[in-house]
């Protein structure tokens, strides 16, 4: 079953998960998890973009965090 945006009236497909914590005031968008937790909230990627946090928290957008690549572009001419 496709997970869909979390926002109301929006039926993008979900491309981001957004977690929070309260006790550091931190909320943070990662890339879509594999597995949906309750506390957490799907969103597509134009909502993650639009994310605003509240006076005092602080927002960690880790999307942009791009893992080593396994195959570069030099991986089959080698
Ligand atoms: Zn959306």
């Amino acid at each position: 079953m496709a997970r869909l945006c979390a926002r109301p009236d929006c039926h993008e497909p979900a491309a981001a998960t957004l977690s929070y914590e309260y006790a550091t005031s931190t909320v943070w968008l990662d890339h879509l998890s594999d597995e949906r937790h309750p506390m957490n909230h799907d969103l597509c990627g134009r909502h993650a973009d639009r994310t605003s946090v509240p006076r005092g928290w602080q927002l960690r957008d880790r999307r942009d965090v791009v893992p080593l690549p396994l195959f570069g572009d030099n991986a089959l001419a080698s």
